[in-house]
């Protein structure tokens, strides 16, 4: 099947990121947010990302307004009446989820691909609530989008093969290297890095180290390129928090128990990078 017209859901980092590469790939895209002022926030993101990209020479101010051009904003669900994948990266919370899923199959056409940008919701239980469970798939970009070359492609259950090679061929269109992956909590990226942030939020939370301490030693020890806990603050602590109780719900092992310090930031709003304060703060 063609892919021409793209519903990116969600104008926040993760939207706002796919959208760009969306574009910048030559797909149109529909941002789809809430409120006006989501999209246009979402939008003002992606115009300053191409303007830093063109001082440094990396693509022409034609480029830019180009990719632009193909990014329409949108605040009513029924647009998705004309476009051929939906990509969904709104709030990671299932019931949120569940229920766009049922809203966007009432108004996709048939032939539409209904993908999700969850970090860690099992894609199964959320095909279930349509009627089009071949055509419901996982496609987890990493953060920041335009950067990080990695697409986890997660297959539900009854993801369809030409789903699958669907999604795989529009992220190979993006310059994305894409893996293949199983419905299991977390995935993979998240099943194996998540535990290692909240480890390291234990850590700070029992006193072990200072926040700059521990994401020193993951650096300069481990050779990452940032520390978990500066990783924590970019993703949004929200975000963690929602992965970790789905590995501790779904797998149910006190291991994947989110680390109560975490919990008290998210009750505090400070959510990490995108609210101004986490366990660093930025201005
Ligand atoms: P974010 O908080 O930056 O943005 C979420 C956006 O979704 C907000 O603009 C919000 O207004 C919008 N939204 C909420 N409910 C909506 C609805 N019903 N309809 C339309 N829009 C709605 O969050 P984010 O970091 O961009 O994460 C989005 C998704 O991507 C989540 O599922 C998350 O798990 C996943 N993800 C996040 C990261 C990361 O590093 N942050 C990485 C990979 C995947």
């Amino acid at each position: 099947m063609e892919i021409k017209q793209v519903m990116v859901i969600g104008a926040g980092q993760m939207g706002s990121g796919i959208a760009q590469v969306c574009a910048a790939g030559g797909y149109d895209v529909f941002l789809h947010d809430l409120e006006e002022s989501l999209t246009e926030q979402g939008k003002q993101g992606i115009k300053e990302r191409l303007e830093r990209e063109v001082e440094k020479e990396r693509i022409s101010d034609a480029d830019k307004e180009r990719i632009l051009r193909r990014i329409q904003p949108s605040t009513d669900l029924s647009n998705a009446e004309n476009v051929d994948i939906v990509i969904e990266a709104a709030v990671e919370n299932m019931e949120v989820k569940k229920n766009l899923f049922q809203q966007l199959d009432n108004r996709a056409p048939a032939h539409a691909i209904l993908a999700t940008n969850t970090s860690s919701l099992p894609i199964t239980e959320i095909a279930a609530m349509t009627k089009r469970a071949e055509k419901v798939i996982g496609m987890h970009f990493m953060n920041p989008v335009p950067i990080m070359k990695l697409v986890e492609i997660i297959r539900g259950l009854q993801t369809s093969d030409e789903t699958y090679k669907a999604v795989a061929e529009m992220a190979s269109s993006l310059k994305k290297t894409s893996v293949e992956v199983n419905d299991f909590p977390g995935f993979v990226s998240n099943r194996i890095l998540m535990p290692m942030i909240n480890e390291a939020i234990f850590t700070l939370y029992e006193g072990v180290s200072s926040a700059e301490d521990i994401d020193e030693v993951m650096k300069l020890g481990m050779n990452h390129p940032m520390g978990p806990i500066t990783l924590a603050d970019f993703i949004g602590l929200d975000t963690c928090l929602y992965i970790m109780e789905t590995l501790h719900n779904e797998l149910g092992d006190d291991k994947y128990r989110p680390c109560p310090l975490l919990r008290k930031y998210v009750k505090a709003g400070w959510l990490g990078k995108k609210s101004g304060r986490g366990f660093y703060a930025y201005d």
